[in-house]
């Protein structure tokens, strides 16, 4: 048996695995082209009908989540644009295999390369298309990985984590990948382990593993000792989760009984679903971000989505955050290119630069204010006079909508603190009607590090005194003038923050909905300090 040896890994999705090791690039194919043009483009053809047959039928068949990723692949090769290059390479005489699999090689190269971590992590989408059609091509079928293995490899698609049966266990180990995929969504999702980034991963299959997606460390052939620590800590991992469910649906209070509202996030309606309302106090962030992705949505699309919401609440507070298109969020005919996005146009900056576009957003928002305890909140904030316009375009919205005669009502308008100079002087912004701290962004300012490079993972720490210092800041200031102030960003459902956050001053947190057991457990464990 070959040594021990660990890797470093960025934790895309938390938890414990032990199994082997089962590569992802274990296919085998052949093809036998034509040589002739017109047979070559006909299969080519062919082929991608076959795969955007099977991509719908998988649609038709799975879950929220995944069938809007599926769907996000289906735009993709249904758009002419994709295929044309291997069709061009096809009329020089290329086979239709080698054609699309040097064309989609090519635009995998193009989107790995961008700076934008939005457009690498959509690039395993692309090879999923791929493989999918040149499956197709030649006839093959998928090789399905026994369950409970460790999957490894450079990267994996969607289709390849959602064709697997994860109830049996297991993991996801990539060398590159990103924890803003797809994939890594669905894992967190599902609670699959998943570690990505790690670079240096040798190994073949059936090596034995274990997968440390708490601690970011891959063992290969591990000793029995290491064996033995490792089955320690995903006990206590798995005991601590079990106490965690078992109190899910108590109120949130700390050790000393001090009460702690917990909100939930949503990403999309669809999340609302999977969560009982009775076990949070209402939703501290609904991002709009989903409604964007396949371009710009009309009223009714958006105002279906927050009644979703805003009925599932039944009458529970429900913040939902305008816009916050730009920075690692881009959306094509809205969002602008530029060098530096996350010091660019983003959030309320470019609601503000594309008015009409922010106007339909704000009749939709205030048409549902109408149906419930609903407050909007605007991102990205820095400037009282941002405020002020915003507000002004919702009651300008708000006339129209009375003149046409629609139920409505402007809701409560309340500020994201996330920009370090709203943290540093909130006495700056104090006509807003609340304050909801987004530490994921907040963080990446404070430290000048980037929340979504591995690089400087280190450094991007909300229990970083400086960022602990202006997160006291707003707390106290929010006291003093009696403007609520909560926190939506990650780090709120981080059992390993809560304890600064609560000493910080904090009584309501937001959190993804898989973190509010952990988070209440971690909460109830916190004897707030002087
Ligand atoms: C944040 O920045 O903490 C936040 C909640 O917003 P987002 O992660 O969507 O930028
Ligand atoms: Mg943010």
């Amino acid at each position: 048996m070959p040594s021990a040896r660990s890797f470093k890994g960025t934790i895309a999705s938390r938890g414990y695995a032990e199994g082997d090791l089962f590569s992802l690039s274990a296919e085998v194919r052949t093809y036998q082209a034509s040589g002739d043009t017109g047979t070559e483009t006909a299969r080519l053809r062919l082929a991608r009908e076959a795969a955007v047959t099977e991509i719908a039928a998988l649609i038709a068949h799975t879950e929220a989540e995944a069938a809007e990723i599926l769907e996000f692949q289906l735009a993709m090769l249904e758009d002419e644009a994709l295929s044309e290059p291997a069709l061009a390479a096809i009329a020089r005489g290329q086979g239709a295999f080698s054609a699309w699999q040097v064309a989609l090689e090519a635009e995998i190269t193009t989107y790995l390369a961008s700076d934008n971590e939005y457009f690498r992590a959509r690039a395993a989408d692309l090879r999923d298309i791929m493989q999918r059609v040149l499956r197709a091509l030649t006839g093959a079928a998928e090789i399905a990985p026994p369950p409970g293995t460790i999957l490894y490899g450079d990267d994996i698609t969607p289709s390849q984590f959602l064709t697997r049966d994860w109830v049996q266990g297991g993991a996801v180990v990539l060398r590159q990948g990103s924890a803003a995929s797809h994939v890594a969504m669905l894992a967190r999702a599902r609670g699959v382990p998943m570690l990505v980034g790690v670079a240096e991963l040798d190994g073949a299959t059936g090596d034995p593993a274990l997968v440390d997606a708490e601690g970011g460390m891959l063992t290969l052939s591990p000793d029995g000792a290491t064996l033995a620590q490792f089955r320690f800590a995903a006990t206590q991992s798995r005991l601590r989760r079990e106490e965690a469910a078992a109190i899910a649906h108590r109120a949130a209070a700390t050790a000393d009984g001090t009460p702690v509202k917990v909100l939930v996030n949503v990403a999309t309606p669809d999340d609302v679903d999977a969560i009982d309302i009775a076990i949070c106090d209402g939703v501290g962030l609904m991002r709009t971000e989903f409604l964007y992705a396949g371009g710009l949505p009309d009223e009714e699309t958006q105002f279906a989505a927050y009644r979703r919401v805003v009925e599932w609440a039944r009458g529970k507070p429900v913040v939902i955050r305008t816009v916050d298109a730009g920075g690692d969020k881009p959306v094509p005919g809205f969002t602008v290119e530029e060098a530096n996005p996350f010091l660019g146009l983003r959030g309320i900056r470019l609601a503000l630069a594309k008015p009409e576009i922010f106007r339909v957003q704000i009749r939709a928002l205030l048409r549902a204010s109408f149906l419930g305890n609903v407050s909007v909140m605007l991102p990205m904030v820095s400037l009282a006079s941002e405020y002020r316009a915003a507000l002004d375009l919702f009651r300008e919205e708000s006339e129209r909508l009375t003149a046409a005669k629609v139920r409505h009502s402007i809701p409560v308008l309340g500020i994201m603190v996330e920009v370090p100079a709203a943290a540093i002087s909130p006495e700056l912004l104090s006509e807003a009607a609340f304050f909801s701290i987004g530490s994921n962004d907040l963080t990446q300012y404070v430290m000048a590090a980037g929340r979504d490079n591995g690089a400087v993972a280190g450094l991007n720490d909300v229990t970083h005194p400086s960022v602990i210092a202006l997160i006291c800041n707003v707390v106290r200031y929010g006291e003093m003038k009696k403007i609520p102030v909560s926190l939506c960003g990650d780090a709120g459902g981080d059992p390993a923050a809560i304890p600064a956050l609560l000493n910080a001053g904090l009584r309501s947190v937001s959190v993804v909905p898989a973190q509010l057991p952990l988070a209440k457990l971690a909460i109830s464990s916190v004897r707030l300090e002087g």
